[in-house]
């Protein structure tokens, strides 16, 4: 951006949450004058580095998140994500997006007897609660699908799907300059400064002059002062293998390609990329103190997952990686998503969609596109819409609270599975 402009609506941030958010504005009121402005690239986030799972996961569990909201609210959330799933994958379908979208379903499996006995409970939950299409696989019905000697049973979804994020992110540039979208890369908002009828967006070489202002910001919204206290960033790394052979298939199955998570707090994520590599991330998580945002790469977690990758897959056991990176992903202290005006009604954000933002983010950008033209729906009436959110404290506390809270976490899954690798710290 070289010059000052003025814009109906500003969104910050260009991930799919700002991606879906100026989609679903232009698709509303074509005539609406959008700009987009992002620090980096479009797809920089976590949305050009993710693995592309299209799932239905809210917050950290569905129990956790019944704890929390209770019940009713666990099964309004678990809809609204099954309706972010269905959103997307028809968006890619209408808008033809070039993106190796691939409906595979997904299996969350029980790596341990007592893995398996949590995941029954959240299916007895799922269906208590009247959710569909959630199903129990046994230990010979899992291995016949994926051939792990680790796998004692898993939770089933064709519901879901997977996908290359990054071409989906470079997709929806596309699609939304069509749209008319003023689209500013390399254009970092410095500063927000709230005028009486109009909010003013600070960049290097420009002013922007809003009468609404959505920060998509996710992962880095704690560096824009009003938003401080409202998440922190946590990042989660993968590791990518050379493409597996039809030897390696015939050894492990996995012909029906489905996204796999196991059941930890600190879990795993794999899946087949459209070349046939193995990706696989997780394991651990990096938090950083204060404004740092330079933890993407991490060797021990690097070096952990490319152990995991061979004992969860022994025929696997000389594969070769290529390729590791990590990005930052939002939390929030009670772990689970919130949106919501900022101030007043001018102002709208987005934080906390955790690890499993891809569907809802797509599904958020049409909530946040109703709060922008202040069009009261369904959507906006969704109760994680203008919640209360426990404030993060600030530094050095901010530290100890996520190091205690991931000590946890450690902990459990090694009373879980004392006998796995996977906790061993390298
Ligand atoms: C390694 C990894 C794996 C993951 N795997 C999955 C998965 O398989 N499935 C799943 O559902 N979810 C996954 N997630 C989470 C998912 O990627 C995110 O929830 C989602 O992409 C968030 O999208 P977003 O648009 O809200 O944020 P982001 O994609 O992070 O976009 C925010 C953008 O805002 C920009 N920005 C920030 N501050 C400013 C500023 N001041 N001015 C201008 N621009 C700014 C940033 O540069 C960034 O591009 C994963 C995340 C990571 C990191």
């Amino acid at each position: 951006m070289q010059n000052d402009l003025k814009v109906d609506v500003a969104i910050v941030g260009g991930g799919f949450t700002g991606l879906s958010t100026a989609y679903h504005l232009k698709r509303a009121e074509p005539d609406l004058n959008v700009a987009l402005l992002e620090s980096d690239v479009i797809g920089f986030g976590a949305s050009g580095r993710n693995g592309g799972f299209n799932m239905t996961l809210f917050g950290l569990t569905l129990s956790i998140t019944a704890f929390r909201f209770g019940k009713s609210r666990a099964k309004e959330a678990h809809l609204y994500m099954e309706r972010a799933v269905d959103l997307l994958r028809d968006l890619v379908d209408e808008l033809n997006i070039d993106c190796d979208y691939e409906h595979t379903g997904f299996l969350r499996v029980a790596t341990s007897e007592k893995y398996k006995k949590r995941l029954l409970h959240e299916i007895e939950l799922a269906h208590k609660l009247g959710l569909t299409e959630i199903d129990w696989l046994d230990k010979s019905q899992t291995r016949e699908q994926v051939a792990s000697p680790q796998y004692l049973g898993a939770w089933w979804e064709p519901r879901c799907g997977i996908l290359n994020p990054a071409k989906l992110s470079w997709g929806w540039r596309e699609i939304i300059e069509k749209q008319g979208v003023q689209i500013f890369e390399n254009t970092p908002v410095m500063e927000i400064q709230r005028e009486n009828r109009s909010i003013r967006l600070i960049t290097p070489k420009g002013v922007i002059t809003a009468d609404k202002v959505v920060l998509a910001t996710n992962a880095y919204s704690h560096m824009i002062s009003q938003m401080k206290r409202k998440q922190i960033p946590v990042w989660t790394h993968i590791v990518l293998t050379e493409p597996l052979t039809d030897t390696h298939f015939e050894q492990i199955g996995w012909q029906n390609r489905q996204g796999i998570e196991d059941a930890r707090n600190l879990v795993h994520y794999y899946r087949l990329t459209s070349d046939n590599r193995l990706l696989m991330g997780g394991r651990d998580v990096s938090t950083s103190y204060g404004a740092d945002m330079e933890k993407d790469l991490n060797e021990k977690t690097f070096a952990g997952l490319e152990n995991d990758v061979r004992d969860i897959f022994p025929p696997l056991k000389d594969i070769k990686f290529t390729h590791q990176w990590g990005g930052p992903v939002s939390v929030t202290l009670d772990m689970a998503p919130a949106m919501g005006y900022l101030g007043d009604e001018r102002m709208i954000y987005s934080v906390g969609c955790m690890g499993h933002g891809v569907s809802l983010t797509h599904l958020n950008g049409r909530t946040l596109a109703d709060l922008a033209l202040e069009r009261k729906s369904d959507l906006t009436d969704t109760f994680f819409v203008n919640r209360k959110i426990i404030p993060v404290p600030p530094e050095p506390i901010r530290n100890l609270v996520s190091r205690a809270v991931l000590g946890y976490m450690h902990m459990e899954d090694k009373l879980f599975d004392p006998k796995s690798d996977r906790n061993k710290k390298l």
